[in-house]
């Protein structure tokens, strides 16, 4: 009887989780032993930093996932309250085929680790690939170290996983609206090796595929590519909290672009508001104070719900994090047996609101080439084939967008406004212009979502709904 192939996803945020999902419906459609190799479980995650997301766009399968609202569409506007353009997401479905969706990241997580089998995700885990192996027929499988917390913990039924505490991306922050973002949530007592009494010796797998989602800072990324630039600023910070709609802030978002700072305002479900805010700045920065105190600074005086919105949240419940993107394409999304995906691999700024986006359509990708019968070597040149190029585009322009935000000059601002008004009334989409190319992705043929008729993850899934 052949045996299943087996796959380890390290890193448990979008991209990790959604390539776990997507591989899990892969495999499984022929459980016969006469049938083609499946890949068995695979999963790993970690804590969920409970960051707020934003645009989610696109697909059917994220409509359903995110449960957000879909927006009502969308203002672009000045500090003082001027509207420059205003997009509705009727003009969204009109142009992409599909409304823009709005998702919490952590709901959006949950979700996706949900629909995992039992067991499948490791948190606090810490993931070292030992040797990334040969896809060639017969080739070695890659090898991967786990630092499992204790010997309890240890014990998933040889089904690998790994994910890691930190992302020094990252504040650690933790607030009740799921702001945190790296903090060890409750029910999982942080047992790290370094602090636990008995730590468990590290555990190695081998595995026919390994999935390095292990985010921006990628430790798997340095080691496939040792010559490869590390993310660079981006010349821009960027701050994030969720509070409950405050009375008077109605549903509509709103970008607001002023001299070096941008600040966002985007309804979620449960009458609560997602809100952002960038600023030139150099890297590494902090509010001497805090960073709602920051903001009142910077965005205080901006149009209302500005200062609403900044009434509302408490100083701890605010998130900074300065903004990276990849410095140069990586040589390959692929290398021996690994496949990475996400910020691991393109990093970019979230001018676009395409990160995780960008995350999901890799992992979709990525399952659907590497079909339980595939020839691996050849799956893995084709993922590179087709992601590396769209991504880097969109890494690109992504950029190109945070480069505009961060002028300073009060001329060039005021030119620049007077350009955006103009363009948009001769071209009324302008906003979603943007997104041409992007959010009308459609996945290809017969993905895991297709697949998944008929296995267990499907079957409990149809059950639940
Ligand atoms: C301010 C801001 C706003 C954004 N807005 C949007 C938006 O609106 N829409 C959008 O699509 N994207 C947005 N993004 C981008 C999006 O957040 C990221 O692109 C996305 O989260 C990347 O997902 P990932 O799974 O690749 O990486 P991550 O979410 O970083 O997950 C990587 C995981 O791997 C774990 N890990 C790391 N090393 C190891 C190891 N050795 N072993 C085990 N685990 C490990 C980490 O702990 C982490 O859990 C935004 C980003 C920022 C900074």
């Amino acid at each position: 009887m052949e045996q299943p192939r087996t796959a380890l996803v390290i890193g448990g945020g979008i991209g990790g989780l959604t390539a776990a999902v997507a591989l899990d419906r892969r495999g499984g459609r022929s459980p016969s032993s006469s049938g083609p190799p499946r890949w068995s479980r695979s999963g790993r995650a970690s804590r969920w930093r409970r960051t707020p997301s934003a645009r989610w766009t696109r697909s059917r399968w994220e409509t359903r996932c995110a449960r957000g609202p879909t927006g009502r569409g969308g203002e672009l506007r000045l500090p003082g309250g001027r509207r420059l353009a205003r997009t509705d997401n009727t003009a969204a479905v009109r142009r992409f085929g599909g409304p823009v969706v709005i998702a919490h990241r952590a709901e959006l997580v949950a979700l996706l680790a949900a629909r995992l089998p039992e067991g499948a995700v490791r948190t606090h885990a810490t993931a070292t690939l030992v040797d990334p192996g040969d896809p060639r027929p017969g080739g070695r499988p890659a090898r991967v170290r786990i630092a499992v917390p204790n010997t309890a913990d240890a014990d998933d039924g040889g089904n690998a996983t790994a994910d890691h505490h930190t992302n020094d991306r990252d504040n650690t922050r933790a607030d009740p609206n799921g702001n945190d973002e790296d903090t060890t949530p409750a029910t999982h007592p942080d047992t790290t090796p370094a602090t636990h009494p008995h730590p468990a010796p590290d555990l190695e797998l081998s595995a026919d595929l390994v999935v390095a989602a292990d985010g921006i800072h990628s430790a798997v990324r340095r080691a496939v590519f040792p010559g490869h630039p590390a993310p660079r600023y981006a010349g821009f910070t960027a701050w994030r909290f969720v509070v409950p709609a405050p009375d008077g802030v109605r549903g509509v978002a709103h970008e607001t672009w002023g001299p070096g700072g941008v600040w966002g305002t985007v309804p979620l479900a449960g009458g609560r508001i997602y809100a952002y805010a960038t600023a030139a700045v150099p890297a590494g920065g902090r509010a001497v104070d805090d960073e709602r105190a920051e903001l009142l600074r910077r965005f205080g005086a901006w149009h209302h719900p500005v200062p609403a919105l900044l009434d509302a949240v408490g100083p701890a419940e605010v998130l900074r994090n300065d903004v990276y993107t990849a410095a140069t394409p990586p040589p390959a999304f692929h290398h021996g047996r690994v496949a990475l995906l996400g910020d691991a691999v393109h990093p970019m700024t979230p001018n676009l609101g395409q990160g995780g986006c960008q995350a999901v359509e890799d992992a979709v990708v990525l399952a659907h080439e590497a079909a339980p019968d595939a020839d691996l070597g050849a799956a893995l040149a084709a993922y590179t084939r087709q992601r590396l190029p769209r991504t880097m585009e969109v890494v690109r322009r992504a950029e190109r967008i945070g480069r505009l935000s961060t002028w300073r000059s009060r001329p060039a601002c005021a030119l620049r406004a007077g350009l955006m008004a103009a363009t948009a009334r001769l071209a009324p989409d302008l906003a979603l212009r943007a997104l041409d190319g992007i959010a009308d992705w459609r996945p290809p043929a017969g993905t895991y979502a297709a697949g998944a008729r008929g296995t267990r993850t499907a079957a409990r899934r149809e059950e639940q709904e």
